[in-house]
């Protein structure tokens, strides 16, 4: 059993030695994902579909809480419908799939296979929507989509993939407005709160703005390699697409208006950010909250009598308090079971033996920092449930986040010049980089042309690194965070 302890531990590729590798090595060994042969495309496995379905279950929360509701729009997409809105069908164009046969018969219509639905929404506005009356409609929906990717790795990017996408419309633009920065917010602060994982909010530049939006928003995170990774993103589209779709409703003043959209989305791609910025060496490690089983219980030479008497106590106790129990009591040695569920991810494991019954004891280990603890089994198992519980819904989510915010920071680098940025890079390696900009293209292009790190987002919260553009040296407007992005 010791060998095989071994064996699995051997079969991770350290992150610092390749974390391309170390990344793929963690999909495949903590089983989240399988290859097909549909090329592009994964199996989410059960363990990795768990997570999607937990963050899926406090989003869908969240956005309900907000007002919104869940409908579900065809997975076809008339070419014609696509065409209506000119600068949508240009930025989806290359990257569609399309049905161009029902059964032997050739389709006059071919039918694209939606990479996202804002054409589906619209079409359907134009019916229901007469009057402010109707206003607003708040609707989301659960799906997967398609593009048509060149190259693809487990949930960053994928052919097909889960996504959640709200589209909502207004009788005023600063309705819309207003509901694009709430879903941005609430998108962030589920990062934050829900996958202990920090983000930078901003404004997404001209160049980099969703087909057919009038402002872009999104999240930002720093993975543990350095790179940026879009997390979420959130858009105002002004009236143009109700223009494009011919959607009027009459206003309070008894005039046709056209109203106002938005709409905002997260992917499976949240399960990569999650990997990629609180995975170590032996593993996953999962945040409490999306984590499919939260506490493990690994009962020591089990055979003793009593042993899997108490184990299974600790089980019902937690258990009846809802939290994500298992007891593992079969023949795996206890070091196996010890690196099977380090790599796993899960965040807590209650350790229990002869020794620990007789000291009237268990041991409690975190995943995230590797802290081993002892707690009383006296009370009535009470000292050792309000323990696990304040674990996975404080000290857990706030130290993995401090652990994320340490990390980034120390990967921020602050630059007035190009110069400075290519040696923060060089020096320090891939992370965020702080600079000035002065709102012009042409200098977006640039610092990514000879520094490789690309305009990320204009952050909400503002810091003045200098009073001149990093690249042309005129005035700055904004600072921008700049990266190499997923
Ligand atoms: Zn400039």
């Amino acid at each position: 059993m010791a060998k095989n302890n071994k064996k699995m531990v051997d079969a991770i590729t350290s992150m610092d030695e390749d974390f391309a590798k170390w990344y793929t090595d963690i999909c495949m060994k903590a089983e989240l994902v399988s290859y097909t042969s549909v090329k592009g495309c994964m199996v989410i496995r059960p363990y990795g579909y768990a997570i999607w379905e937990n963050i899926q279950r406090i989003l869908d929360g969240r956005f309900k809480e907000l007002g919104h509701e869940n409908v579900c729009m065809p997975m076809f997409i008339p070419e014609s419908l696509l065409q209506k809105e000119k600068d949508h069908v240009e930025g989806f164009a290359p990257e569609v799939a399309w049905v161009t046969h029902g059964g032997s018969e050739k389709l006059e219509d071919r039918l694209c296979v939606r990479p996202t639905s804002e054409t589906l929404f619209c079409e359907h506005y134009s019916n229901i929507v007469h009057s402010y009356r109707d206003l607003p409609k708040l609707y989301n929906q659960w799906v997967s989509v398609v593009r048509w990717e060149k190259t693809t790795r487990p949930f960053l990017r994928s052919r097909e993939f889960l996504w959640q996408e709200g589209h909502t419309i207004h009788e005023t633009a600063e309705e819309a407005i207003e509901e694009t920065e709430r879903m941005l917010n609430c998108y962030a602060d589920f990062c934050e709160h829900d996958l202990a994982m920090p983000v930078v909010k901003g404004r997404k530049t001209e160049s980099d703005k969703f087909a057919g939006a009038e402002a872009t928003y999104a999240i930002e995170a720093l993975m543990h390699d350095g790179k940026a990774l879009q997390a979420g993103t959130s858009h105002y589209f002004g009236d143009g697409f109700a223009r494009a779709f011919d959607i009027q409703f009459t206003g309070r003043d008894n005039k046709l208006a056209y109203p106002h959209q938005t709409s905002w989305g997260v992917t499976t791609r949240l399960i990569g950010a999650v990997i990629m910025t609180h995975g170590d060496d032996n593993g996953l490690v999962l945040p409490p909250a999306v984590a499919p089983v939260q506490v493990v219980i690994v009962p020591i030479a089990q055979h003793k009598e009593g042993v899997l008497d108490e184990a299974q106590k600790i089980y019902d106790k937690l258990k009846a308090c809802g939290v994500r129990v298992k007891l593992d009591d079969s023949n795996n040695s206890p070091g196996w079971k010890f690196a099977e569920y380090e790599m796993k991810g899960i965040p807590v494991r209650v350790e229990i033996g002869p020794k620990d019954i007789e000291n009237g004891q268990c041991i409690v280990a975190t995943r995230y920092n590797g802290e081993k603890i002892t707690v009383s089994l006296e009370n009535m198992l009470e000292t050792l449930k309000d323990t696990v519980i304040e674990m996975l819904e404080k000290t857990i989510p706030e130290g993995m986040y401090k652990k994320a915010a340490e990390n980034r920071e120390n990967k921020t680098y602050r630059c007035k010049t190009m110069d400075e940025i290519k040696a923060a890079l060089e020096e320090k390696g891939d992370g965020f980089v702080k600079a000035m900009w002065c709102g012009d293209e042409a200098c977006e292009d640039k610092v990514k042309e000879i520094t490789g790190v690309g305009s990320r987002c204009i952050p909400f919260d503002q810091e003045e690194i200098d009073d001149v553009c990093v690249c042309c040296g005129k005035p700055a407007k904004k600072m921008v965070l700049w990266g190499k992005a997923y």
